[in-house]
């Protein structure tokens, strides 16, 4: 007999099963009414996009775009990319849509992500980010609203030990000045350099900041700062974030060997950083891009940012915040029914339960009454709807507390057989005094 190749999942792809979805769903809602808060509307952009949006924006010499994408021509000979971030397909979006002519946009999204790196704990070929962007600010009071917005979902959802690192880029004059500087501290040193950071020297030196290898960053350590090169006005942008920062009590660090992983910066970059986490401790990075609407065709427009990675951040929660970690959903209401008569009334009263906006869980097919009681227990619901022969015979339920009520000494309530039409009024009540 020949065994079927099993298919499995590409490699670097997960699934995200039942047992964590409930976390997912806690993040990305604690996400999306932070954002609320502050005013902040989702946008929805397609997955893939034409290639030369990612290489006209991201930089053609980044990591990204020179050996992380998933690149395949379509059938009519186009070239499309899976998108290995959300920024660019958000500007692509704004200025297609007009949504920067004479308006400033407060902007979030989710989704997934794709970049061929190799796989790792907290680095995968599909990920997921949740992001911000903001179009029209100049200013830095704007980069103090989207940081404190990060440190709020981070304090909800308990995340500890995160530590926030800054740094200014400058602007273009300052960079290519420092470039230089950069350039002739790295040729004095370039036996020191691994072969990487050496052809980086030439086509992207400010890229070897970033370089993960240990000997690179202990060189590192005697180059030349980039905030000795900024201009007076981005070095007073940078000191009143710092200033609105304190005034918000967020704590920060400021890196100066920050540059982050995309061209397309200035000014302002920053990143929340969890040190547990080795070369994947980056949770949620950005900063201030105000070429980029230009460089993609639209009028000059600032715009700030950031990318937050799902999986590292839930890796940490649940290695932090068992509590959070290991909420699981239950019903409130298992019905347990008897007969095929009680089976056509279990899911009538599931339907007026769940009208009423409780969650109910039916048994279905057959099964012994005790049997059945076992999986309501197991289902965790607080209530058991009892549909036996005599319920069904009297047009009633017996309403049966599963879990520990007030009143008593932690055991569960008294049992009380009703009207099947009050079930839900009563089901209802009891659960809000439970
Ligand atoms: P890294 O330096 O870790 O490669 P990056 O600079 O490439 O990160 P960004 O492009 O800024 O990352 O993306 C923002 C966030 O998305 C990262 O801080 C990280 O949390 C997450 N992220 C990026 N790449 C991956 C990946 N391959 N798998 C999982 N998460 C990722
Ligand atoms: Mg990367």
């Amino acid at each position: 007999m020949s065994k079927k190749a099993q298919i499995k999942a590409v490699r670097g792809m997960n699934d995200i099963l039942p047992g964590e979805s409930a976390l997912w769903q806690t993040v990305e809602s604690v996400c999306a009414s932070v954002f609320a808060q502050y005013n902040y509307r989702q946008i929805r952009t397609p997955v893939i996009e034409s290639t030369h949006l990612f290489s006209r924006s991201i930089g053609a010499d980044t990591d990204i775009v020179s050996k992380e994408m998933y690149t395949f021509e379509d059938r009519n000979g186009d070239s499309l990319t899976l998108r290995p971030e959300g920024t660019a397909s958000t500007v692509r979006a704004g200025i297609e849509n007009g949504l920067f002519y004479n308006q400033q946009q407060r902007l979030w999204y989710v989704g997934p992500m794709f970049r061929h790196e190799r796989p790792q704990k907290g680095r995968y070929r599909q990920f997921h980010q949740i992001g911000v962007e903001c179009y029209g600010w100049s200013s830095a009071d704007i980069e103090a609203e989207v940081l404190a917005m990060v440190q709020q979902v981070f304090q909800r959802l308990g995340l500890q030990r995160t530590e926030l690192q800054i740094n200014s880029l400058g602007d273009s004059t300052a960079r290519s000045q420092y470039r230089s500087a950069l350039v002739e501290f790295l040729s004095g040193n370039v036996d020191q350099l691994d072969d990487d950071s050496k052809n980086r020297l030439a086509t992207n030196p400010l890229r070897i900041l970033d370089s993960k290898n240990q000997s690179v960053q202990a060189l590192l350590g005697d180059a030349p700062s980039i905030l000795d090169y900024l201009s007076d006005e981005s070095a007073a942008k940078f000191a009143d974030l710092q200033a609105y920062l304190t005034a918000l009590e967020i704590p920060f660090t400021i890196n100066p060997r920050l540059v982050r992983g995309l061209d397309y910066y200035n000014d302002t970059v920053f990143e929340w950083i969890n040190p547990e986490f080795g070369a994947q401790s980056t949770v949620c990075g950005g900063g201030r891009y105000d070429g980029m609407v230009e460089q993609l065709g639209g009028q000059a427009t600032p715009g700030f940012g950031f990318g937050m990675g799902l999986e590292r951040l839930i890796q940490i929660l649940q290695e932090q915040n068992a509590e959070i970690a290991q909420q699981q959903p239950h019903p409130d209401v298992f019905v347990v029914s008897v007969g095929e008569q009680a089976r056509s009334q279990a899911i009538v009263l599931q339907k007026s339960m769940v009208n009423a906006g409780v969650c109910v869980q039916c048994h279905m097919g057959d099964g012994s009454m005790k049997n059945q009681f076992k999986r309501a227990d197991k289902s965790g619901a607080t209530i058991a709807v009892v549909l036996g022969e005599d319920e069904v015979a009297a047009g009633a339920a017996t309403i049966k507390p599963l879990r520990g009520s007030p009143g008593e000494s932690g055991g569960p309530a008294a049992q009380q057989t009703i009207a099947q039409i009050d079930v839900a009024n009563v089901v209802t009540n009891l659960l809000e005094s439970l």
